[in-house]
């Protein structure tokens, strides 16, 4: 029988005392989704499933930036971005801006099966949400506490600087995000990236995340990748695209092309990146250069964990 692989990650990006006391709650988390989707997988469930339904668990716990628990924007608003892709028919589904919308990778999940289009963002996606029944929730349902007290300090922390935005958000460095890539038992790859973004980002800002080729890529010829990391950088990488990419025109192996990418080719990126990817094989790969990325795997032929460092 062949091989079934799921992952699952939780953001990179610095290490923070937060992170410090709540280590068992993410540790518990990250299994629970990567348990989510591995169940799909095992009883013969499709790739596409599975990472819908890993984020969903994600999107669900508050401890992650994404769905309930999302950064806040500078008007204390939550915006959603997240991206699904399904490597057996190369399509894929994306939501920007969104708000209320309990799940947003379900929400591009359905703008890819039921709309003629790809990407939908803010009033528009919320309206498409409304019509095909999603799930809605208050605003108050998705500010967290912490994110609220992120939030605060953000803004008394601006108030006292007037520096560019792209030199705050390398000096802020506060990131999430969730993502999940499996192969399933016919060998299908998929991906998926779900996220608040970053905390008090200007209304409007769009997360890497959302972007096909970027946050998230699926290609049966090749893999399946989440990103995560400084958005504003993995932009200009193109980065999941980037590995399926040297792995088609260079012939590299996945966890060589994931290596290839993040210590030669971006190795002098200044913002954080990390990526989890899998091949139609099976074979699964990670990597980060920031101080930590929130992971967790396992597959049929007993491989298993969870990381936060680079232990
Ligand atoms: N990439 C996300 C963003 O820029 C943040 C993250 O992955 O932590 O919004």
């Amino acid at each position: 029988m062949r091989k079934i692989t799921m992952l699952v990650h939780g953001g990179a990006g610095p290490d923070s005392e937060f992170i410090k006391r709540n280590i068992e709650g993410y540790k518990k988390g990250l299994q629970e989704a990567v348990n989510a989707g591995y169940r799909i997988l095992e009883e013969g469930g499709s790739a596409l499933d599975a990472v819908e339904a890993s984020v969903n668990y994600l999107e669900d716990n508050e401890l992650f930036n994404a769905g309930r628990g999302s950064a806040l924007n500078e008007k204390a608003e939550v915006e959603m971005d997240a991206s699904i892709m399904d490597g057996k028919s190369v399509n894929c589904g994306a939501v920007a801006a969104v708000r209320n919308v309990k799940n947003p990778v379900t929400l591009a999940r359905a703008i890819m099966d039921k709309t003629k289009h790809i990407y939908l963002c803010e009033t528009g996606a919320l309206e498409f949400a409304q019509k095909i029944g999603l799930k809605l929730m208050p605003d108050a349902y998705f500010i967290t506490n912490h994110a609220f007290e992120q939030y605060t300090s953000a803004m008394e922390e601006e108030a006292n600087t007037l520096e560019h935005a792209g030199e705050y958000q390398v000096r802020k460095k506060e990131h999430g995000t969730v993502g999940a890539v499996a192969v399933d038992r016919e060998g299908n790859v998929a991906a998926a990236t779900s996220t608040g973004g970053l905390e008090n980002k200007v209304p409007g800002r769009i997360a890497d995340s959302s972007m096909t080729g970027v946050g998230s890529y699926a290609n049966n010829k090749t893999c399946a990748v989440s990103s995560t990391g400084d958005g504003e950088y993995m932009m200009r990488s193109v980065i999941s695209f980037h590995v399926s990419a040297v792995m088609q025109y260079k012939g590299l192996q996945l966890k060589e092309a994931c290596d290839y990418l993040m210590n030669e080719e971006l190795k002098d990126v200044e913002g954080d990146m990390g990526i989890i990817a899998v091949d139609p094989f099976g074979n699964f790969a990670f990597e980060f250069n920031s101080e930590r990325m929130h992971r967790a795997w396992r597959s049929s032929e007993g491989e298993q964990g969870v990381g936060i460092y680079k232990e």
